[in-house]
């Protein structure tokens, strides 16, 4: 049999030293007796213990069954109470402190060994379900948190793909739309040609005028289909930066063309270049992108006749450009929305626009790790301000 270090906490003298010997018989090592349950404790605290015998009535504040709800608050020890009745209100009592078991006094040697085996018993079979608790719980743990971290991206996979399905639509609606006014003027204006080319009429200024509107509005289609385009490229995250060296006075002028190209209402770009290089490095496209619809918003949206200030100036490897328009501004409540797709201001009235453009700017001053600014009043005009560092 397993020897064990015992502590008897019995009140009685000879009571614990009778219960003393019987257990040494069986070749256990008694620690300590303690009269009371604060001797107990105090016992307990300073020596290893493997059971205690435990008297129910001690003298003092504690008694047993309180004494032992502390050490099985305490320590993981089994308790073995020592009792003299078995009426019904004491068994309870017991209970409730999940005794490891308990010894009717007076008890037999026999009977006092089986209790401590069946005590020992308890105690292992409890630690090794407890063991098997904590395993089990540990991991369901694991499991619930994987399956929420399941769920979560499964969230998240589905919250993209509707997002991605409603823009597919907005774009398929906004596109249709675009298409639709361009469209009919390239069949109006090839009709009227072919009218023209039959009456064999020397109708040229109405030649060249309706050519021309067949080139803007191809032009405009392909603006737009240049936006979709970017924007199936920027859904994909395939925007990188990829920098090369060019000509400033070449790249600055192939945008001003473009723009001059659709600036239907007669407005004056006036330009200022101060202590811009001939060459810089940075990615062509994006710049493009940011500076053509800059530029073309602010004809687009100035009065008839009106006047563009377009600024550019490079200090310290940083390219600053302004922006100014004196047009129709944008109100200051819808100014936040400035930079999100599809976004078009409520006093656009009937200027033709996809609610791109900006959107695509604000992308590109990104991957450019540049910063872009604005200040607009609405009746008055714009003044879009543009940061980005340059090789
Ligand atoms: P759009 O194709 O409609 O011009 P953008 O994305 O370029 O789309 O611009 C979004 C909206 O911002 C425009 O519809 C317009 O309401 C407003 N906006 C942009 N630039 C200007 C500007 N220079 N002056 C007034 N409003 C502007």
């Amino acid at each position: 049999m397993l020897a064990l270090k015992i502590l008897i906490v019995e009140d009685d003298n000879v009571s614990a030293l009778l219960l003393k010997k019987a257990l040494e018989k069986n070749h256990h090592e008694i620690i300590g007796i303690a009269a009371t349950g604060e001797e107990a404790l105090d016992v307990l605290g300073e020596n290893d213990v493997s059971l205690v015998m435990m008297d129910i009535n001690l003298g003092g504040e504690l008694d047993g069954i309180k004494t032992t709800e502390i050490i099985n608050e305490k320590y993981d020890i089994p308790v073995v109470y020592l009792t003299a009745s078995s009426d019904e209100e004491t068994l309870h009592k017991i209970a409730g402190t999940n005794p490891s078991a308990y010894v009717i006094k007076p008890f037999n040697i026999r009977e006092l060994n089986m209790m401590i085996e069946l005590a020992i018993f308890k105690d292992k079979k409890e630690k090794e379900l407890q063991k098997l608790n904590n395993e089990l719980e540990e991991k369901v743990r694991k499991r619930t948190a994987d399956l929420n971290e399941a769920n979560k991206e499964l969230k998240k996979a589905l919250e993209k793909e509707r997002e991605i399905g409603e823009l597919k639509s907005r774009i398929v609606q906004n596109v249709s739309h675009g298409f639709k006014t361009p469209l009919t003027s390239i069949l109006s204006s090839a009709q009227l040609l072919q009218i023209y080319a039959e009456k064999e009429h020397p109708l040229k200024q109405k030649l060249v005028k309706h050519s021309k509107k067949i080139e803007n509005s191809v032009r405009s289609l392909n603006s737009l289909l240049t936006s979709v385009l970017f924007f199936g490229k920027a859904d994909a995250n395939k925007i990188d930066y990829k920098p090369s060296r060019f000509f400033t006075a070449a790249f600055f002028n192939e945008v001003l063309d473009v723009v001059k190209a659709n600036n239907d209402n007669e407005v004056t770009i006036r330009t200022s270049f101060n202590n811009v290089p001939k060459t810089v490095k940075s990615d062509t496209e994006l710049l493009y992108q940011v500076f053509e619809n800059l530029l073309s918003n602010a004809v687009k949206y100035s009065k008839e006749k009106g006047n563009v200030d377009f600024s550019v100036s490079v200090e310290d490897g940083i390219m600053s450009a302004e922006i100014i328009d004196d047009g129709i501004g944008i109100p200051e409540k819808e100014q936040a929305q400035l930079f999100e797709r599809f976004f078009r201001a409520k006093n656009v009235g009937i200027t033709e626009g996809s609610g791109l453009g900006l959107s695509i700017v604000k992308k590109c001053v990104d991957v450019l790790k540049g910063e872009i600014s604005v200040e607009s009043e609405a009746g008055k005009g714009s003044k879009f301000n543009v940061k980005i560092p340059i090789g």
